[in-house]
């Protein structure tokens, strides 16, 4: 078996879900020959990183602009050269978008946003949450290469392997017409991204303005969280768009998710349903985001959230 992952690269850091393909790779065949895009801007020190976890050869695709389209023009011309089985890549923003079009471009199917996969009959088998995360649904993709995206945090990053030295190859491709990049504004981001977060504390429409995030980025601080919303608080401008959880903006799957005022919308438990334990805050007891939560607080945020942080100063002694 031959697996193509695709490694992104930002301003000279490697994704950190990277190395969590590795793991999925592995699930689908322990003996894998896997092969590496490593795919964006400042790609340097990465290939040595990517040789570390064992990949036979790195493609390196160097682009300052990156767009699904040139991803995707990139991509081809290492899967002609490598002709993998399995294509695999993280769901984000870029993923999203790259794995339908490289599948209609290599005439094969994509199974997005997997969150565990087996083998059958020799058969890869990829389960994804369905219905706004109320279900989970198996998929096998009968054509080659079978392309895939995964969920960050859904698997566990792979240990680098120590001294292994993969062959480099340089890719080039043109820019596709009638896509073109006008201007990059990077996000202003203080500590981890909201989708690589091992803690996420999230607000509502019940928190009512702006002030309760101050409350919430205070306990997320204290416990080594970050912020993020449902969508009404980002309509509103309470908190950035950057921040919006769910199937319309990130979806995360950290440790531990705190949902405080949020209702549980089909379209905001899709976004949330990969997190190992969820906490619900919320002063409805009839509130959907109880059926998903693994713990639940009845009450006003109001008063949970200032006892709960109170406590926990109390106990770290922070
Ligand atoms: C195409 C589409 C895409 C969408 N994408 C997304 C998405 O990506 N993410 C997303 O989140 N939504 C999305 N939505 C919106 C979604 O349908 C819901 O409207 C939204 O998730 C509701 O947000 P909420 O739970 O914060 O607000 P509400 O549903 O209004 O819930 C507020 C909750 O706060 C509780 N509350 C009020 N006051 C307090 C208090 N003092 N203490 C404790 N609890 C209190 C209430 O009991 C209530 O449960 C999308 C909708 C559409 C149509």
């Amino acid at each position: 078996m031959n697996i193509l992952i695709i490694a992104e690269v930002n301003d000279g850091v490697l994704s950190p879900a990277s190395a969590e393909l590795f793991t999925a790779a592995r699930a689908i065949s322990a003996d894998a020959d896997i092969n590496a895009v490593a795919l964006g801007s400042g790609i340097g020190s990465s290939v040595a990183i990517l040789s570390s976890l064992s990949v036979s050869r790195v493609f390196t695709a160097e682009a300052q602009n990156l767009t699904s389209a040139l991803a995707a023009s990139f991509i081809q011309k290492a899967v002609a050269e490598s002709g993998p089985g399995v294509i695999l890549m993280t769901e984000n923003d870029l993923g999203a978008d790259l794995a339908p079009q490289l599948a209609v471009r290599l005439n094969t199917a994509a199974v997005t946003g997997i969150v565990a996969v087996r083998v059958e009959n020799d058969q890869a088998v990829f389960t994804r949450p369905v219905y706004g995360g109320n279900a989970l649904a198996d998929f096998t993709i009968e054509s080659e290469p079978q392309i895939v995206s995964i969920r960050p945090k859904a698997f566990a990053p792979a240990a680098e392997v120590g001294n292994h030295t993969a062959e480099v190859f340089e890719l080039a491709a043109e820019p596709p017409a009638g896509v073109r990049v006008l201007e990059r504004v990077a996000v202003q981001q203080q500590g981890p991204k909201i989708e690589e977060a091992k803690i996420v504390v999230g607000g509502g429409r019940g928190l009512g303005g702006p002030e309760g995030f101050a409350q919430l980025k205070q306990l997320a601080d204290l416990i080594g969280g970050v912020v993020g919303a449902s969508r009404p608080p980002c309509d509103q401008g309470w908190w950035p768009e950057s921040g919006q959880i769910g199937i319309t903006g990130k979806i995360i799957s950290p440790d531990l998710y705190i949902a405080v005022g949020i209702s549980g919308s089909s379209q905001h438990v899709s976004g949330v349903s990969g997190s190992k334990t969820i906490v619900a805050i919320n002063k409805d007891t009839e509130a959907n985001i109880f059926k998903v939560a693994t713990y639940g607080v009845t009450g006003d945020w109001k008063k949970v959230i200032p006892s709960f942080t109170a406590k926990i100063k109390e106990l770290t002694g922070r």
